[in-house]
């Protein structure tokens, strides 16, 4: 007959993305230790993000991979709201200047779009919700915001996305001239992990 070992219990994060892998277990580590869990990554396609909040979609990505897997599911959802654009790109930040274009393409668009908005009104965030879906249990989502305005010009090379043209607020740099450590220290993501792990603790003790 054999035995059984019992290994740590599985929970898995919604993404393909190794990086932010990473930057979740560093954040989770304390509570995944606590609770004897092990974040591991998914290979799965992904389901379509048509949700109309980062909340409703980073709930779809982990409502998919908590079905797909049986296991807790982690998803996140983020984007950068501009407050002269009604909170645009919001939930489109990806895929803001069209099908097959990329960073550097949203970035030219955005930039373009606030060519004639003065400096005092340039105001916006990033935003990250992210959700915890306990298959047949619960489904939470938290939010994380990092305040800043968009720059008139590209700053920087580290990041991705929207970091060269983002001045955080207290900052004289643009995000894409901090260190990784620094962003992550402060970042809308950082932000929202954090929030979840309180969650976490208190959804998966015992
Ligand atoms: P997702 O949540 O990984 O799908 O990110 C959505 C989009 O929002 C990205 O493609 C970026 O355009 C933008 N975005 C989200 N987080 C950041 C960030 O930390 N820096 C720059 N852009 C970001």
């Amino acid at each position: 007959m054999s035995a059984e070992v019992a290994g740590p219990r599985q929970i898995v994060f919604a993404s393909r993305n190794a990086h932010k892998l990473a930057e979740l277990r560093r954040i989770l580590a304390p509570v995944l230790d606590e609770l004897g869990l092990e974040l591991i990554g998914d290979t799965g396609a992904g389901p379509v993000e048509n949700g109309l909040t980062f909340e409703e979609n980073a709930l779809i990505k982990a409502r998919d991979a908590a079905e797909r897997t049986g296991l807790p599911a982690i998803a996140d959802d983020s984007g950068l709201c501009v407050d002269a654009m009604g909170g645009s790109p919001g939930i489109l930040s990806a895929r803001w200047s069209g099908p097959g274009r990329d960073d550097a393409d949203n970035v030219d668009l955005l930039l373009w779009q606030l060519a004639d908005i003065p400096d005092g009104a340039r105001a916006a965030k990033f935003v990250c919700a992210a959700a915890l879906v306990v298959p047949n249990t619960e489904e939470i989502a938290v939010r994380g915001e990092w305040p800043g305005s968009v720059l008139r010009e590209r700053h920087g090379t580290g990041g991705f996305g929207y970091d060269p043209i983002f001045l955080p607020e207290g900052e004289t740099r643009a995000a894409a001239q901090l260190s990784a450590e620094e962003k992550n220290a402060v970042s809308h993501r950082n932000r929202a992990f954090v929030a979840l792990a309180a969650q976490l603790r208190s959804v998966l003790a015992g």
